[in-house]
Parts: C-alpha cells; sequence; structure tokens
C-alpha cells in the first residue's frame, strides 16, 4: 500500500492510494472524514492501516472501489507539503566517509534543508550552470508522526509516520570549498528543487524493518549508487533521538537519513532516478541555467 499526494485538473490537492498496482482518489473515497494533504492526515493520527483499511474496505463492500480510479497522467506533489524542518545526516555509511576522505564519524552529523528545496516526482532539479559539480544523493525519508521533545531511542520508532525516498542534491564543488574555509555549508544544500522527494509516503506499519531497504540510483539508466540501509552507521531511532534532544519534532518533519557510497555528478539534461525497495521510484530531470 502506497499513499501519494497528487494535483487534479482543477488545481486542487488530493490523496491518492496505491491498490494493486491501481491508483485511486484516496481524498474522496474516505469521506465523510476525508483529508486532502497526508501532512494532516499524519497530524490528525489517521495516517494508520486502521483508518486507510478502514475507508477502503466500506467502499470494496459496496463495490465501488472503481468509482474512485485515477485515470489519466497524475501530477505528483511533494508528499509532506510544508514540512516545519527538513533534518539531514551527513556522513551516515561508512563506505560514504571513506570516498570522501571524512573520518568514521562517533555521532551524528546534523544539517537541514529548507522548504524551498522540495521537488516532486517529475520535477526537474536545476541550478545556475556556473556552480561546479552539483551531486546526487540517495537517501530513505522518515516521517515524523507527532510532536515530541528528548525522545529515547526505545521510543523513537513511534515517532514514525512512514518512510519516503528523498535525492538530497549537493551544490559539491561548493560544499568542498566552505569547508576548507570553515565555513558552514548550508548554501550547498539550499539551492531551490535541491530536496526531491516522494513520490510514495508508505505508512510505517507497512515496512517490517526500514533497516533492510535496498537503495538504488541510476543516471540515464546507469546504476551509481546501490546499496541497503543495513549499512547506516547510525540506525533511524538513534538519528530520532539525537535531533530531538536539540528541537522538537513535529508531525510531517522530515529526516533524511544520509547517503550510501557511488555519490557523482549530474549535469544538464540527466534524468536521476532513485529507487528504495518496497517504497517506489523516484524520478527527476537536471536542467542547468
Ligand atoms: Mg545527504
Amino acid at each position: 500500500m502506497k499513499l501519494f499526494q497528487f494535483i487534479t485538473d482543477k488545481n486542487e490537492p488530493q490523496i491518492g492510494i496505491v491498490l494493486n498496482g491501481k491508483k485511486y482518489n484516496f481524498t474522496k473515497l474516505s469521506v465523510p472524514e476525508s483529508f486532502n494533504s497526508l501532512q494532516t492526515m499524519i497530524s490528525e493520527g489517521r495516517f494508520n492501516l486502521e483508518f486507510i483499511n478502514g475507508a477502503v474496505k466500506s467502499i470494496e463492500r459496496n463495490g465501488l472501489l472503481d468509482d474512485y480510479k485515477i485515470d489519466g497522467k497524475i501530477i505528483f506533489d511533494v508528499p509532506i507539503l510544508n514540512p516545519e524542518k527538513i533534518l539531514c545526516y551527513g556522513v551516515n555509511y561508512v563506505a560514504h566517509a571513506v570516498e570522501g576522505d571524512n573520518p568514521i564519524p562517533t555521532e551524528p552529523i546534523l544539517f537541514g534543508k529548507f522548504n524551498n528545496s522540495l521537488l516532486p516526482h517529475n520535477g526537474t532539479i536545476q541550478f545556475p550552470k556556473n556552480i561546479g559539480r552539483v551531486d546526487h544523493e540517495i537517501e530513505l525519508g522518515v516521517i515524523i508522526s507527532k510532536e515530541g521533545k528528548n525522545i529515547s531511542e526505545e521510543e523513537a520508532m513511534d515517532y514514525v509516520a512512514g518512510y519516503t525516498i528523498i535525492n538530497d542534491i549537493s551544490a559539491r564543488k561548493m560544499q568542498i570549498e566552505d569547508l576548507d574555509k570553515g565555513h558552514p555549508w548550508l548554501r550547498s544544500k539550499s539551492y531551490d528543487t535541491f530536496c526531491p522527494v516522494g513520490p510514495y509516503l508508505i505508512p510505517a506499519e507497512v515496512i517490517p524493518d526500514p533497516h533492510n531497504i535496498d537503495l538504488t540510483l541510476k543516471i540515464n539508466g546507469e546504476v551509481k549508487q546501490q546499496s541497503n540501509t543495513s549499512r547506516m552507521i547510525f540506525k533511524i531511532p538513534r538519528l530520532i533521538n539525537f535531533v530531538s534532544e536539540i528541537m522538537t519534532l513535529k508531525a510531517g518533519d522530515i529526516i533524511c537519513t544520509g547517503t550510501p557510497d557511488g555519490i557523482s555528478e549530474i549535469v544538464d539534461g540527466d534524468v536521476v532516478t532513485c529507487e528504495l525497495s518496497e517504497i517506489g521510484l523516484l524520478s527527476n530531470q537536471v536542467k542547468a541555467l
């Protein structure tokens, strides 16, 4: 079961659901208690199998499911429309630390991105031609379910609503130059469109082990990154615990869990696809302006 955020031909935000490979309008089929954003569904405590299956089953029982099928081309939106925070971890796979000549971290390395960087499935990653090398970074995205502060590792998984795909686009030349000067690397991660995400949000209950997900990134069909989330240095409970001791987490916050080895440059005209087993495929084209 996969849920997604899409835009109708009347420009309305709606929630869609994939069942047995077919797409349906979940906002319409779940009337009367319907939501038009996944973020609201999460914050209202309804992003769970009990609510989702209950809504689908009551329609199926009446033989009406096909009435809600979405036909034609779907315009996907990002799964979380307005997260308060996009929290990112760097150097969270040993092989990625090695390829970047970085020491293996002894505690999580936290940074952030902003909502301006969010880009949906099929959207175009854009950057100025003159900023030097720009890289892809496939990552598992964790979506927070409810407000929490000082969350222990033992409790942390209770704060996960679901999982999605992230491509943490990075202006690498700029990042390295800023690091060399002792400056924050914020700007290298913050261009508009530098956080492709989605298209699907999978309820946490559907993913038995988020630390056993295959990640595969391709450029124009050629495999560049291939790994598994079991190789994360700091696992999801530690990542949630670490940041929650600094700031209050809110429903809909996005945590980017770090990228494995195999990072490489993207250039004008490329098509980048990020595939996570059980979660789906995120595809974006690249435009250097
Ligand atoms: Mg990253």
